[in-house]
């Protein structure tokens, strides 16, 4: 921890916020502090605002091969020290190491992908309709952008942004999320480390997100917002956003439906849920968060993922063994707890866990409720916790229904082994994302996003970097 970066990176140096604030960074297995980090200001906001505007017109005439190579000299640093990086993770955020340790690898391939992009970068000529005037059509980074990420994927939530920024040619301003600034810090060291220019990544960590965010959406230098969060604050920034009229790519919240059909293979489908639902202790946006399954399996799908989510070992990531972390702070226990008392005084039917653990640290035991009812909180707002919430359903024409009544649509899981009834079901659902006898969708090779209250664009994919480049075209009439 004493080796990782705690001040602010700006224009290629680490430098302490304008008025010397700090704010303490938490171990949420045990309440403690482990770090400070540098706490910026409006100003420090503006010198970074500064450094990344600076060096955008340089950054952006660079050769698509230079920028490919620090992707991919990034990518491999990163590889080299997955278990540094994990463990720092851990520290600050909580999930079990060995998912850290994946998380590492994820983050890392979106600058092995992004480093292949980079070279691919296309343009066009054409003849118009006319047959006079020619078309060139050319790709421009859309500018200096902003990216505000949040604390439950500390790396990947960064690569997944700075991977196509860095590929596009545009410059940034990193804000992370306040419970998870060193892995964000982290981040820019090794970049730095793999050749990035000064100026082009610039990373502000706050305890103000308020006052360092909004100068910089409305000012009209920055160029694009490119956020990952709740929808609630996804909103917000979005307002913020109209001023200026930024480009902006929003990942926000998810309520994603699990469904399991009379035809699907119950032990699959268990296996599916417990990656789908405790992924990252379930605060995850692609959680599953409303397991429907087919009234002739409920009973046993219910009592079978009872069995394995009671199995589980609950304490500090860093221990050996342990398999759910504690949750990120008071207030995302506080809330899980809230949602579960709502709906057991609801008739919900506790089958495994529901009691908060004593002691220090955020803990919350996997807990799973049958006999849900829908007028239940929980299956109108994310859980954030590892709480699978069982109900029954008769038809196919009934769950597509129910699972779309909602104003999210992130991603939906399917379970069937039925080809047709996949594809059927796999069209009809309302999200942006479908996982067909998988519980994990989540790939830097595919298009990650939402669509209604989930989000705006894509992240990841081909489509990835379009979210930071522009056209430009030059019509050239032909004498
Ligand atoms: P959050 O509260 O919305 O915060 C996200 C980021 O926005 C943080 O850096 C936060 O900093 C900042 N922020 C909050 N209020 C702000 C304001 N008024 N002005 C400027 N910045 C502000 O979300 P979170 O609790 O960190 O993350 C969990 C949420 O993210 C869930 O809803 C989850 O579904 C969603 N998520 C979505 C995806 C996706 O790809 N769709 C992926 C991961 C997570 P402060 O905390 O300092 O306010």
């Amino acid at each position: 921890m004493n080796d990782v970066p705690k001040q602010l990176f700006i224009g290629g140096s680490w430098r302490d916020a304008a008025d010397a604030a700090t704010f303490p960074v938490d171990d949420p297995a045990t309440g403690l502090v482990i770090a400070r980090v540098a706490d910026a200001g409006p100003k420090d906001a503006r010198l970074a605002e500064e450094a990344a505007v600076a060096a955008q017109p340089d950054w952006g005439r660079t050769a698509p091969r230079e920028r490919s190579e620090i992707l991919r000299r990034a990518y491999e640093i990163m590889l080299s020290r997955v278990d540094e990086l994990a463990l720092l993770m851990t520290s600050e955020m909580g999930k079990p190491l060995a998912q850290a340790r994946g998380e590492v690898a994820y983050a890392a391939e979106f600058f092995r992908w992004f480093a292949e992009e980079a070279v691919r970068i296309d343009g066009g000529y054409g003849v118009l309709p006319d047959g006079r005037t020619r078309m060139v059509l050319m790709r421009r980074p859309v500018g200096p952008c902003l990216l505000v990420t949040p604390w439950n994927f500390p790396l990947a939530m960064g690569t997944r942004k700075i991977g196509p920024a860095i590929a596009a040619g545009c410059t940034m301003v990193l804000k992370p999320a306040p419970q998870t600034p060193l892995s964000a810090l982290a981040l820019a060291g090794i970049l730095r480390e793999a050749g990035l220019p000064d100026g082009v990544l610039n990373v502000v960590t706050t305890s103000r997100a308020g006052e360092v965010v909004e100068p910089l959406l409305r000012g009209g230098r920055i160029r694009k917002l490119s956020f990952t969060g709740s929808t609630e604050v996804g909103r917000l920034l979005l307002a913020q956003c109209a001023d200026a009229v930024l480009r902006t790519s929003m990942e926000l919240g998810g309520n994603a439906p699990f469904i399991v059909f009379e035809d699907a293979d119950p032990a699959a489908a268990v296996d599916g849920a417990m990656t789908a639902k405790l992924r990252n202790m379930g605060e995850a946006c692609t959680a599953a968060n409303r397991f429907f399954v087919h009234r002739s399996l409920a009973g046993e799908f219910g009592r079978r993922l009872a069995d394995r989510m009671g199995a589980l070992v609950v304490g500090p990531g860093t221990a050996e063994g342990v398999d759910i972390g504690p949750l990120i702070d008071g207030a995302g226990r506080a809330k899980v707890e809230d949602l579960v008392a709502d709906a057991a005084g609801r008739g919900a039917r506790v089958l495994t866990g529901g009691i908060t653990p004593d002691g220090p640290g955020h803990f919350y035991p996997p807990t799973v409720l049958t006999e849900v009812h829908p007028a239940s909180r929980l299956m109108q707002t994310e859980i954030f916790g590892p709480v699978a919430a069982v109900l029954v359903f008769d038809d196919e024409d009934e769950v597509v229904r129910r699972a779309d009544d909602t104003p999210w649509g992130l991603v939906g899981y399917v379970y069937t082994e039925g080809l047709d009834r996949a594809l059927r079901v796999g069209e009809r659902l309302d999200v942006g994302m479908v996982g067909v006898n998988t519980g994990l969708v989540s790939n830097p090779a595919a298009p990650f996003g939402g669509i209604k209250q989930s989000g705006l664009g894509r992240e990841g994919g081909r489509v990835g970097i379009e979210e930071f480049l522009e056209y430009k075209y030059l019509a050239v009439p032909v004498r």
